[in-house]
């Protein structure tokens, strides 16, 4: 695996040690620009998404992309879907966040600046699932409805699932209000009166309660905040930052 934090390297992710390499699994940097085509400075966004899916072999015209509004609505992608969102965000799947597929070569994509991407990968079927998981949709359980519709749809057994954790805002720097301790049932850490939301603990613990072996969880363990340099961080920019792509493909 090589080393995510270096700027110069585009983040292609193993999960973990999962038996096979049946599929893509990777994401952006910001030395390879915004991914996205509504958020941030998109001039270069298509340019960048080339730029950033030619070496990985992924045609940057057969993306489907999501309006991702932090629901837990999730969109189960056919053939049909090849390309939505590809080439011009009006295009983009509707009110989703979270995508499945079991058709091979047809690329997946998520984009986030902060929140988390969660890759998951069913060996078996095969078939894959990408998630985006900000507070509201992990409150709202957005990974394990997601696992639930692959086993409703594909038949995916939790248990034999392999999960990755892409970049995102951590526990380090990512204070919340107070409220959302009783939100999250008292799972918030206390640090000097002030209060932080751990989303991969939080997504980690939904997903082996639903079944996900521990063993089969690999983290990236990048922080966008402390990372900036390196990552697009709406905390750490604001509204007009610009976004890191996940993507997932079946080979
Ligand atoms: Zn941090």
């Amino acid at each position: 695996m090589p080393d995510l934090t270096d700027p110069k390297t585009q983040g292609h992710f193993s999960l973990g040690n999962s038996p096979d390499r049946n599929f893509i699994c990777a994401f952006s940097n910001r030395a390879l620009g915004n991914m996205s085509l509504f958020y941030g400075n998109t001039s270069e966004s298509l340019f960048n998404r080339k730029k950033f899916l030619d070496p990985l072999g992924i045609d940057y015209q057969d993306l489907v992309c999501a309006k991702q509004i932090h629901s837990s609505f999730i969109r189960y992608v056919t053939e049909t879907d090849r390309g939505k969102g590809a080439l011009a965000y009006d295009s983009s799947l509707d009110d989703t966040d979270a995508l499945i597929a079991n058709v091979g070569h047809l690329p997946l994509a998520i984009f986030t600046a902060d929140c988390l991407s969660v890759f998951l990968y069913d060996p078996v079927k095969p078939a894959i699932g990408l998630v985006h998981a900000g507070w509201r949709s992990t409150h709202e359980n957005i990974a394990v409805k997601t696992i639930q519709l692959m086993r409703e749809i594909l038949n995916t057994d939790a248990a034999s699932l392999w999960v990755g954790f892409g970049p995102c805002i951590r526990s380090c720097c990512y204070e919340v209000a107070r409220d959302l301790d009783e939100v999250f049932s008292g799972s918030l850490i206390q640090r000097d009166k002030r209060y932080y939301l751990d989303l991969v603990q939080v997504n980690k613990k939904q997903l082996q309660d639903a079944g996900v072996k521990e063993s089969h969880m690999a983290d990236s363990r990048i922080c966008t905040s402390c990372q900036n340099k390196d990552f697009f961080s709406y905390r750490k920019e604001g509204k007009s930052c610009g976004r890191q792509m996940s993507v997932m493909m079946l080979r």
